[in-house]
């Protein structure tokens, strides 16, 4: 069977992930990083046979956006027991439970009400979520996320919390021209994260980065990277 094409580009989806992981095995090199940097598949808005192919060229961590169709997706590959499925995207209320009883890793916590609802949904046959707290490191109103001097309240209420486990922090950071601003942001969000690891020391993972930005994160300090449109194509 010949591979699916994605988009209307003559590239597999094998081929593109290749490309990513090279991209970021460079920018590994380029900041003398040892520990590998992970990276994350976002296949939100894209069909299960690209999610197949990606899986079949060796990916296993995907994140999606929209509860409706990860669960959906989570459930056509609940036979794979080793993909690790992460939720990345605004988290309504009504829709928490959702996301509790069908996703190993939680990227988008910015607030107190969600952490509790997640955890008091999470099944107890299940173990914790990881949760990475989403923080809204440029303060842009528009923005989600929590701001900085809230996470401190936040990240224990996490800790506290029996089924859930607080394993980092998430960003988003607006796309903008300006590279060296960039940087800033990201080198915030690290000094958030090595602050934070003084008084929760098993905390691990640094997510930040998309197809457009994952050199200036990962040259700040990010350990995992979201990569949707360089794998799957642009998104309608
Ligand atoms: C969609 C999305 C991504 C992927 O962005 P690309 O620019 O397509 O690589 C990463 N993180 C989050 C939170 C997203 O919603």
């Amino acid at each position: 069977m010949t591979p699916l094409r994605a988009n209307n580009n003559m590239v597999t989806i094998a081929e593109r992930l290749n490309n990513a992981y090279d991209r970021i095995t460079k920018a590994e090199q380029n900041n003398q990083i040892s520990d590998p940097v992970q990276l994350l598949a976002v296949s939100k808005t894209k069909p299960i046979e690209l999610i197949q192919q990606a899986y079949d060229a060796g990916q296993r961590l995907f994140g999606e956006s929209y509860v409706q169709e990860a669960v959906d997706k989570v459930i056509h590959f609940q036979h794979y027991r080793d993909i690790d499925w992460h939720f990345i995207g605004p988290i309504q209320s009504n829709k928490s439970r959702h996301i509790a009883e069908h996703f190993s890793w939680v990227q988008s916590v910015d607030r107190i009400k969600i952490a509790r609802r997640l955890s008091e949904q999470r099944p107890t046959n299940l173990k914790p979520l990881n949760i990475l707290i989403q923080v809204n490191i440029s303060g842009d109103e528009k923005k989600s996320g929590c701001m900085v001097e809230e996470l401190a309240d936040l990240a224990e209420f996490i800790e506290s919390s029996k089924q859930l486990t607080l394993r980092g922090l998430m960003t988003i950071t607006a796309q903008t021209d300006d590279e060296t601003l960039q940087l800033q942001y990201f080198q915030q969000m690290k000094d958030c994260f090595d602050k934070l690891k003084t008084q929760y020391p098993n905390i691990d993972t640094l997510s930040m980065g998309m197809s457009g930005d994952l050199e200036p994160a990962i040259a700040a300090g990010a350990n995992m990277v979201r990569i949707g449109t360089d794998i799957f194509g642009k998104r309608q």
